[in-house]
């Protein structure tokens, strides 16, 4: 055979073997889907809130178990860590977080959640608004797959059911506790989140910013406190308060770049008690929100000049200026990786079709999944968007005027079946390319 015929030979095979694999991966994720649907089904019934996932993350443990995964309960609370090796190759990490939220459903289904948890010594209704349930079956959906084609990959994969991930608390205590120093430090770090704004059986994905980072500040405004008829021998905070309130608009609209996205909201205010008394202080509370360090750091640079300005226009002296704390529990932004998203666009690709891998916005809610991408170890992250609104409700929904109810809405009710059946195909497909590249 010429060495022409054999190219085209090896590539013919080559092309084959590919389509095969991808057939194969379709074919599996059908059938783990009908597991899945069932396991998120029960995960939706019996919601529990962030920290307080003690039967979702021994379900977990449990399912990793019966996979053949090495197996860590309770790593830095309720999360869980699963190690799996299959030969020599990259170490792929796929995270799910598990917690839900305080919030009462209204959705009618038969899997509706009744469940009450408590919130600092209150009970409360408590309902999966924002997909995890999704998100767990489809990770469980996943890795069963994954065994299941095992000959078709080598490599590690490891694998998180993370706690806490509404209150930014979860992947940061696992990274404190050594999750990258006591297992395998990945190569690659990979997640999903459900996304009402797409379509079943499309994926968004973008390089770049995808949540933004999160900050909160407090400021306390000090003033003279006195009788309300006698301003002159006050200094009036509530006065000074307002002043910074107005002025903190100006930080994004004039001192930012129109190209450098940030928001900075006052959520909270309080001062004084009765009409006729000019208080002593003043707190607000506020969030902040970003894409990168440099911006972060220019608006609490602003936030601090203008409020102790304000202060010091109103007479108040150096020792007395606002405090302004700067918390130190933060949602970095997700950042995902330019190249390994445009390999997972690419694997998602082969899967899918290329017309549904969509492209996404930067959205300006917080994840906490950008923390695994901001240790020393420097782990490339990708964190894609599964469409979660069937293509006929979408339709439907466009032809009234109406947009499909948003994440931590009581009614949020996705398309299930096909969420978890595109979301397990997919990430097969991505963990399959990665660890065979
Ligand atoms: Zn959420
Ligand atoms: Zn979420």
């Amino acid at each position: 055979m010429n060495r022409f015929l054999l190219i085209i030979f090896i590539l013919a095979f080559s092309t084959r073997a590919f389509a095969q694999l991808n057939n194969q991966i379709k074919k599996e994720a059908k059938k783990q889907t009908t597991y899945a649907l069932e396991l998120c089904k029960y995960l939706h019934e019996n919601p529990e809130l962030s920290f307080q996932e003690f039967e979702t993350s021994a379900r977990m443990a449990t399912e990793l178990k019966a996979l053949g995964f090495e197996v860590t309960e309770k790593f830095a609370g309720n999360s869980v860590v699963g190690i799996y090796e299959n030969g020599d190759g990259p170490t792929v990490f796929l995270r799910t977080d598990m917690d839900a939220l305080p919030i009462e459903e209204n959705t009618g289904l038969p899997f509706a959640s009744k469940k009450m948890g408590d919130l600092e010594g209150n009970m409360v209704a408590v309902m999966h608004a924002c997909g995890h349930d999704i998100h767990m079956s489809t990770w469980t959906g996943t890795l069963r797959t994954l065994v299941a084609l095992k000959e078709q990959w080598k490599g590690t994969l490891m694998v998180i059911a993370q706690q806490a991930e509404e209150y930014s608390g979860g992947a940061g205590q696992a990274i404190d506790a050594g999750l990258f120093s006591k297992f395998p430090t990945p190569d690659y770090a990979l997640a999903y989140h459900i996304n009402p704004e797409l379509e079943t059986g499309q994926v968004g994905l973008r390089g770049g910013p995808v949540f933004a980072g999160v900050k909160t500040v407090e400021i306390t405004v000090y003033g003279k406190g006195g009788h309300g008829a006698y301003p002159q021998k006050c200094i009036d905070p509530i006065v000074i308060s307002s002043r910074i309130v107005n002025d903190l608009q100006t930080i994004v609209s004039r001192e930012l770049s129109p190209t450098e996205p940030a928001v900075v909201t006052v959520g909270s205010i309080h001062g004084g008690t009765r009409p006729n008394i000019i208080p002593d202080e003043v707190k607000m509370q506020l969030t902040l929100r970003y894409f990168s360090d440099e911006t972060i750091e220019k608006v609490i640079a602003a936030i601090k000049r203008i409020s102790e300005n304000a202060a010091r226009a109103a007479g108040v002296t150096e020792d007395k200026l606002p405090f302004v704390d700067v918390f130190a529990v933060e949602t970095p932004p997700v950042l995902n990786d330019d190249v390994l998203s445009a390999k997972v666009s690419g694997f998602a690709a082969d899967i899918i079709g290329k017309e549904n891998i969509i492209e996404t916005q930067p959205e300006m809610v917080g994840e906490d999944f950008g923390k695994y991408g901001r240790t020393e170890e420097d782990i490339p992250i990708c964190l894609i968007w599964l469409g979660s609104t069937s293509p006929e409700e979408m339709q439907h929904l466009k032809a009234a005027g109406k947009a499909p109810f948003p994440l931590h809405s009581p009614q949020l009710n996705p398309d299930y079946e096909n969420t978890i059946e595109t979301g397990i195909a997919v990430m097969a497909g991505n963990v399959i390319g990665l660890m065979n590249k």
